[in-house]
């Protein structure tokens, strides 16, 4: 039987819905959500990113700005700009599309962006606040993948939960978010010595490798919910997961599709982070 297909774009739809009432309260109250995007050099799919986020602020009436550096950019400068959105009371939320050029020190440039309006949530201050449990700003990928299983009703405690990719932005955090959540989870990444042992048993799978055809349909637990973060493009243009879709579908219970699917909650979450932020502003301004 064919797995039903999770689709990111109806909930972010939904979401969307929400987001927008939360922005109007905001307005009743003088306060206009603001993000600003931070892009350096002239990476094709970072442009692609950031229009994409660019027009979900606007859907949802969240103000945004973009600020833009040329591959010559220096990180004095790019910090210099991100000291004075920290100080700016306009601006909520502040995102630096990554990658950035190699010759940047990316920590440097991430860790200048002041907890409070780290809506991308790689502040160490905001990646230690979740690991202790007490989450303020989480990172927007694995948080869209919590929410999608959530609104699918699909249930986390108790399940084998198996993560493959250990980065920062995605993997860890994921992994963290599915223990919160009560599920036993192993964390593979491209080491691991046979990945179908470990895939095989997952009752969700979520694969953040950045391989095609990484995870095939004779690698995942018949009735297993698949979410494919990976997003590669092809020679021919074309966008696909980590995950064979044709193969998989044929197996899992449930699965995310590449395009549609967890890029789009990513963006969804950056909103909902942002409208939190400029929230949590507008509650310690004194008479909002
Ligand atoms: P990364 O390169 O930082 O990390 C990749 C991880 O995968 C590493 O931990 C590595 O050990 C592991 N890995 C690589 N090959 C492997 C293999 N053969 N077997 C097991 N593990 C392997 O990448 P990232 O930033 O975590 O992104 C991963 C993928 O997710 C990329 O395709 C990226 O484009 C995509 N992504 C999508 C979204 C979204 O919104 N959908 C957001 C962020 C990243």
């Amino acid at each position: 039987m064919a797995a039903i297909l999770i689709d990111g774009v109806a909930i972010a739809r939904e979401l969307y819905a929400g987001y927008k009432e939360r922005v109007k309260a905001l307005a009743g109250r003088g306060v206009h959500p603001g993000l600003a995007a931070i892009l350096i050099g002239d990476n094709p799919a970072s442009e692609v990113y950031v229009r994409t986020k660019t027009r979900a602020c606007a859907e949802v009436g969240v103000h945004s700005v973009q600020h833009r550096f040329g591959a010559d950019g220096s990180e004095d400068e790019v910090i210099g700009l991100i000291e004075r959105l920290n100080a700016d009371p306009a601006i909520h939320g502040i995102l630096v599309q990554l990658p950035l050029p190699p010759r940047l020190n990316s920590e440097r440039i991430l860790q200048a962006v002041a907890a409070h309006k780290d809506v991308d949530g790689f502040n160490w201050c905001n990646l230690g606040a979740m690991v202790a449990g007490h989450p303020r700003f989480s990172p927007c990928t694995p948080l869209g993948v919590m929410t999608m299983l959530e609104r699918e009703q699909v249930v986390v405690e108790g399940s084998t939960a198996v993560v493959i990719g250990r980065s920062v932005i995605v993997g860890k955090p994921m992994a963290l978010m599915l223990i919160a959540g009560g599920a036993t989870v192993t964390v593979c990444n491209s080491k691991t010595r046979d990945l179908r042992e470990y895939t095989s048993r997952a009752d969700i799978l979520v694969v953040a490798a950045g391989r095609p055809g990484l995870v095939q349909g004779s690698m995942v637990k018949p009735g297993a919910v698949v979410i494919d973060v990976g997003i590669n493009r092809m020679p021919d243009g074309k966008l696909v997961g980590d995950v064979d879709f044709d193969s998989a579908s044929r197996v899992a219970s449930r699965i995310t599709p590449v395009p549609g699917g967890v890029g789009r909650m990513t963006v969804a979450m950056l909103i909902a982070n942002t409208v939190t932020a400029a929230e949590r502003h507008a509650a310690q301004s004194p008479g909002r």
